[in-house]
């Protein structure tokens, strides 16, 4: 285990709470905005590297404190631009944090624990258990990270890409984590200038945090992962979220929709021959109704050894067309990084079976 775990991290601290640290030191506060520009604008490594610190304040910090970048032990990059990182932190902890490059924004997915106690039956993060929390500071840590995958190599001066939208989604559930995640949130607003709407948070629907949310009365996203229309198949398929049933979760989200007057996105993998039927999509128009809000139809990504499949086209399109006829507004997300790993947790497992020399998956 790396002494750097013994330090404090300045990535996970606001302006306020750095201007602290170097009044501590005996300087000015002033100093905090100087720090919070190299850490989150510039995304410095070292303390050595914040020029116009004072000598003695850069010799002193040390002492307590580390940067708090994680250290890149593999990436992959897609033909699609999507760039998919494992990131360790270092008590040795690793996620997966994926880059996504369009041509009018640049999106970072971002994990918040380390594995995932839900276990989703689809998902390979499920599959490996869970170890930890992350820190505000670790879930920072990843957009810099994304960003400067994708600055690299600059094609040309000024062609800069700055991550501009966050969705929490990677490893983990959020809510379970929901100080770091707010935390989190509130850094990637006010520290990176990543605007609140272009936030995201999912959750599979940890009930009593979604009303915890609500007041709050932020203006971002909320996702809910669904997957499923009655409780029954709920429980199946996402086995740690079962205290809950389907009208719990949708009563939540109404009032989440009626305190922040936000549209609630809910999400729906779609696994062939599980929950894609008729049936599951009248039932799922059925449960939503009234509410504000859109369904984002995922096809499954499929993750070896777990015998789960896309549908077929027609039936995606049946589906799809079932719930538009509802009235629902559907999109569809794009299938992005096929060619690297892009589910979940599948690069996490890939480099630990690597080294350990077991076969992969
Ligand atoms: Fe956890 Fe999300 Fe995977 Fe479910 S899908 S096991 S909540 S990481």
């Amino acid at each position: 285990m790396s002494t750097d775990n013994l330090h404090t991290g300045l990535i996970g601290l606001t302006t306020e709470e750095l201007g602290a640290v170097a009044r501590a030191w005996g300087q000015q506060p002033y100093r905090g905005a100087q720090m919070a520009e190299w850490l989150y604008r510039r995304g410095v490594h070292s303390i050595e590297a914040m020029a116009n610190l004072p000598e003695d304040l850069k010799a002193s910090l040390p002492a307590t404190y580390r940067v708090g970048r994680s250290q890149c032990v593999a990436e992959r990059r897609s033909k699609d631009g999507t760039v998919k990182l494992l990131l360790q932190s270092p008590d040795g902890a690793r996620v997966e944090a994926v880059g996504l490059p369009y041509a009018d924004r640049s999106s970072c997915c971002v994990s918040t624990q380390v594995g995932c106690p839900i276990g989703c039956v689809f998902c390979a993060t499920g599959l490996s258990g869970f170890t930890r929390n992350l820190t505000a500071g670790e879930i920072v840590d990843q957009v810099l990270s994304v960003q400067e995958a994708l600055n690299r190599p600059v094609s040309e001066p000024g062609a800069i890409r700055r991550i501009d939208h966050v969705v929490f989604m990677g490893m983990g559930e959020p809510l379970l984590n929901y100080d770091a995640t707010l935390k989190a949130v509130r850094l990637l607003n006010s520290e990176m200038g990543i605007a609140m709407r272009q936030l995201t948070i999912s959750t599979v629907g940890y009930v009593p945090a979604i009303y915890r949310l609500a007041r709050e009365s932020l203006q971002l996203t909320l996702a809910v992962s669904l997957h499923a229309a009655s409780d029954e198949l709920r429980r199946r398929l996402i086995p740690g979220m079962t205290r809950w049933g389907v009208s719990d979760l949708v009563d939540a989200c109404r009032a989440y929709v009626s305190q922040t007057g936000r549209r609630i996105t809910f999400e729906y993998c779609l696994l062939d021959g599980i929950n894609d039927s008729m049936a599951d999509a009248e039932a799922l128009a059925a449960a939503l109704r009234g509410v504000n809000c859109h369904v984002n139809l995922i096809v499954h990504n499929p993750v070896a050894g777990l015998g789960f499949h896309a549908p077929p086209r027609r039936q995606l399109t049946a589906f799809r067309a079932c719930l538009e006829n509802a009235g629902i507004v559907v999109t569809q997300r794009l299938e992005r990084g096929a060619d690297i790993d892009a589910a979940c947790g599948q690069l996490r497992r890939r480099e630990a079976a690597a080294e350990a020399s077991l076969p992969e998956e």
